[in-house]
């Protein structure tokens, strides 16, 4: 089966046409600036054949409609007829507590992730859009929702309520959620199969670290805690986000400084992390590198990114009674044999021991022979768990189909 993985963000939609059964991708790209000026695609073929596309996309529908025009186009395209595309899957970031699985896409579903768009206003709207253009353009193709949610929906309320006034968790639905569902998911499978171990057996935390970052505490196979809560604000610090504050803190900066709260949530979310203490960038990349220049404020954040990762890792530790494994993944936790050293060091009376030279070479295990807690780089492939996710609610749906024609 062939899946269209969508990632419909506000002005961007990233995709992967996928082989579901080969687990190979056979196309993958980016829209960019829709509804812009100057909106680009960027379009890459499983032979390594690429290209660039600029020009006017007003909305998703079009953004669409190009992506499907450039995987039929003769020179650059995967597929012959738009009928090659079996199903589609889309990620979408909020699931709200209706759904703790991924499901096939109705008029229903929509009307639910509509009535969530308050939990998710930047990324559900998006999502929605991509789902209705999919059903104007293919309105024959079965489409599937993979929620960032869905994994940590089994968390215990312990871990999911927050405190305050029990009434407002009711009436609000404000709990913590998660998010990166797919990821922490792919990557601690992943590292249960790479250790040879039974994944229901195992006590595993895993660090997405990327433009934003999450870990997640999996015992027995389930997510039991995770550091992004509410919304993606919550949690470790992010390239622009500033993770975990006294929430006394933003009501003070409002007083003094008179935002309103819509300038606060930007504060918060787009100009804090990273960027807010270094005053230079939310790469990492750039941050290394100032840190080795020795720019006071990049070391700064540089260490406050390490030490809440580290924080979070005894935290998890102990809410598991253990640790078999810790994962890095996403393009920090890939990439960065900095961060993974910081945030291993000092942590011998844990089991957790790092070989530096498996971890600058980037080895897929990093943990040095002594070590109790087994240490893994892990690249993420949410697009692979979306497909799979997606293949295998519409063969069930294609064998439900079967069954009631059988009866007829
Ligand atoms: P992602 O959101 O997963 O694409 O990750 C983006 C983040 O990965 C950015 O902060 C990048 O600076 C960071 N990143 C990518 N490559 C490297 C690298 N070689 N070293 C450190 N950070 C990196």
């Amino acid at each position: 089966m062939k899946v269209l993985v969508l990632n419909c963000g506000s002005s961007s939609i990233k995709y992967q046409f996928i082989d579901a059964d080969k687990e190979q991708w056979l196309a993958k790209g980016m829209v960019e600036r829709i509804g812009m000026t100057g909106a680009v695609l960027t379009h890459k073929r499983y032979d390594n054949h690429d290209i660039k596309i600029v020009g006017e996309i007003l909305d998703h529908s079009i953004a669409i409609e190009y992506v499907l025009g450039v995987m039929l186009s003769k020179n650059h395209g995967v597929i012959d007829f738009k009928e090659d595309i079996d199903a589609v899957g889309h990620r979408v970031v909020h699931g709200g507590e209706t759904f703790s699985d991924s499901v096939l896409i109705t008029d229903e579903v929509i009307k639910v992730l509509q009535e969530n768009i308050e939990l998710a206003p930047l990324h559900n709207p998006p999502n929605i859009k991509g789902i209705q253009a999919v059903q104007r353009i293919l309105p024959n193709t079965p489409q599937c929702a993979v929620f960032d949610t869905a994994f940590h929906s089994k968390m215990p309320a312990k871990a999911f309520l927050y405190g305050i006034p029990y009434d407002l968790y009711k009436k609000y639905k404000i709990r913590r959620y998660g998010f990166h569902g797919a990821s922490h998911l792919f990557v601690s499978k992943k590292a249960a199969e790479i250790m040879g171990r039974n994944y229901n057996e195992l006590k595993i935390i895993t660090a997405h670290l990327g433009n934003g970052c999450s870990m997640a505490a999996i015992k027995n196979g389930l997510s039991v805690d995770t550091t992004m809560g509410f919304t993606p604000l919550e949690g470790l610090l992010m390239g622009t986000r500033s993770g975990d504050i006294d929430p006394s803190v933003i009501l003070y900066i409002m007083g003094k400084e008179g935002l309103t709260l819509h300038e606060a949530g930007t504060l918060l979310n787009k100009h804090s992390g990273l960027t807010g203490i270094s005053g230079e960038s939310s790469d990492m990349r750039e941050i290394i590198s100032a840190v080795k220049d020795d720019h006071k404020r990049a070391r700064f954040a540089f260490d406050v990114f390490n030490y809440r990762i580290k924080k979070y890792l005894g935290a998890y530790s102990a809410a598991m009674g253990g640790l078999d494994a810790f994962v890095f993944t996403g393009g920090i936790g890939e990439n960065s044999p900095e961060v993974r050293s910081e945030v291993c060091s000092d942590l011998k009376f844990l089991g957790i021991e790092i070989d530096e030279e498996k971890n600058r070479n980037g080895e897929l295990i990093i943990s040095s022979a002594d070590s109790k807690v087994c240490l893994l780089r892990i690249p993420t492939n949410e697009e692979l768990v979306i497909a799979l996710d997606t293949k295998q609610i519409v063969e069930k749906l294609q064998k439900d189909k079967s069954i009631v024609n059988l009866k007829v």
